[in-house]
């Protein structure tokens, strides 16, 4: 007799005949090895949760199309921005970057922003977050500087001292400190927020030249933002708040949507600007590289599994398709390795086959078996590469582009080391009420700080951005810019 498709079965598909009591000896005795319905329903239990990602844990996520709505074919071979209204589908995903999984959504934090592209010529993962710069510039501090912002090993408490201390002594991270901390640290909802991808790229046109460019998705929906008192508030009532606001909001028809720019600057340039290009804690200003529109991102349709879809989806910055390739920018090198790494560990080496993450565009390659490998795993087809058999080979055409590079191997900072100018731009760019809520935010912040030697490091750094700023700060905390500054 065939299995009836209401009845209940085990993962081996047979159908079960208790699924209320356990099988014991006797109606008092103890419970039978021999029930395997029983134990492979504990065991799945058991195994239910993926090790969650040390950073962005907490997220949302929902499905849309890229529509190019501008000629940027001059700059990039990339096939889906090849012709104004080619529209590509992809699966978003938004976060928050310190909280646990079940942490709280309107906390004061960076919020991820990553779009997979599913593009004919394989996927194309944009990884950034909603601001255009980062804490640090190079990922061998990237550890240290996520073990500041999770908990102290003894109280298991976030700390204070160790965010301030860190900060304080890596002034580069003062820019981003400021957005943190400005009205944009804490976005309304993930509908009413900025994308960027933070990074230098490279685009490189079907002659094979480049230019360094930037993202920028500005939202259609405006910015908004909730300010300290309102988002701890909502944190307590609603923890959920901004995956539940995404979720209704596309449920409803109300579909969110963003406006892709870039900003392009010729190759050359990387020389002479006054600062670093590569450099992820800068901003190219606006004035001297416009945006330029490429085209418009909605979000129409939502997960039907979060496990399956938001859960398993895998970003990386290394997911890349020809005519989009890495700059120098020591963060995204660091990053071209974490990401994927992190997905073979949490999903395993598999996870690009998975729905979610599998791309639209066929795959051939030599890659065979590991962990979960649920598809034909090649089935027959030859194995290794040369081969005389006929299997796929390498295409020259779509080599990244050749990268001059000069001088010795070394561990090697920066040249440019004013973290001073652009944080200054941006507080000097604030209506004094912003201001006013920027200083308050970060004093709010600062006084959990125990060691006066940290705040005073702090406030020099501020002092340095702009003398207001830090004699603000310093007066909020009950202290005096100190005299060497
Ligand atoms: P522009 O006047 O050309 O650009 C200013 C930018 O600042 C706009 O993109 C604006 O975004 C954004 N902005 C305004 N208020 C805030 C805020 N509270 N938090 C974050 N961003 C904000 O000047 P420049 O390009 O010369 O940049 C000046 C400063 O602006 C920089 O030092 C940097 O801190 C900040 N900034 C610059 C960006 C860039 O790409 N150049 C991007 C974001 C910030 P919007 O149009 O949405 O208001």
């Amino acid at each position: 007799m065939t299995t009836n498709k209401n009845n209940l079965t085990t993962s081996w598909g047979a159908p079960v005949g208790d699924n209320q009591n356990s099988m014991t000896a006797g109606s008092r005795g103890p419970t039978l090895i021999q029930d395997v319905h029983l134990l492979e329903k504990l065991a799945h239990f058991n195994r239910e949760r993926v090790p969650e990602r040390v950073v962005h844990a907490k997220g949302a996520g929902a499905h849309g199309y890229f529509e190019v709505t501008n000629d940027v074919s001059k700059y990039t071979k990339a096939e889906f921005l090849s012709e104004v209204g080619k529209r590509t589908p992809l699966f978003v995903r938004f976060s928050t970057v310190a909280g646990e999984n079940g942490s709280a959504d309107s906390v004061r934090d960076p919020r991820g922003f990553a779009v997979k592209f599913y593009t004919e010529e394989g996927n194309y993962d944009l990884v950034g977050n909603n601001t255009p710069v980062f804490f640090i510039r190079d990922a061998i501090k990237f550890p240290d500087f996520i073990h500041t912002q999770k908990r102290h090993p003894v109280t298991h408490l976030k700390n204070p001292n160790a965010v301030w201390d860190f900060w304080s002594l890596s002034p580069e991270s003062l820019h981003q400190v400021t957005i943190l901390m400005s009205d944009r640290g804490i976005p309304a909802t993930y509908r009413h927020m900025h994308g960027f991808g933070s990074h230098t790229f490279k685009w490189v046109n079907a002659e094979g030249e480049g230019v360094w460019i930037k993202y920028h998705f500005k939202t259609e929906q405006g910015i908004k933002n909730l300010t300290e008192e309102v988002g701890t508030k909502i944190a307590g009532e609603n923890p959920d708040y901004h995956t539940q606001d995404l979720y209704e909001a596309i449920e409803k028809g109300d579909f969110p949507a963003w406006k892709l720019y870039v900003q392009i600057m010729p190759l050359e340039d990387a020389d002479t600007y006054r600062f670093d290009p590569f450099d992820v804690t800068k901003v190219w200003s606006q004035k001297d590289y416009p945006l330029i529109e490429v085209g418009r991102m909605v979000l129409n349709r939502n997960p039907e599994n979060y496990f399956a879809e938001v859960e398993q989806a895998t970003f990386s910055p290394g997911t890349l398709v020809p005519g989009i390739e890495p700059s120098p920018d020591k963060m995204l090198q660091g990053r071209l390795f974490a990401y994927a790494d992190a997905h073979r560990y949490r999903v395993g080496a598999n996870h690009n086959s998975l729905p979610i993450n599998r791309p639209k565009a066929e795959v051939h390659n030599y890659q065979r078996d590991g962990q979960m490998r649920f598809d034909s795993n090649g089935g027959g087809s030859v194995y290794y590469e040369p081969n005389s058999l006929g299997g796929p080979q390498e295409s020259p055409e779509n080599k990244t582009t050749a990268y001059p590079v000069s001088g010795s191997a070394d561990s090697t900072a920066y040249d440019h080391n004013d973290h001073y100018t652009q944080a200054g731009d941006l507080y000097r760019l604030l209506s004094e009420e912003e201001r006013t809520r920027l200083v308050s935010n970060i004093v709010g912040s600062m006084k959990q700080v125990t060691k006066d030697e940290i705040k005073l490091r702090q406030i020099q750094h501020f002092y340095k951005a702009d003398p207001e700023y830090g004699t603000r700060v310093a007066e909020g905390l009950g202290l005096s810019v100190p005299q060497e500054v």
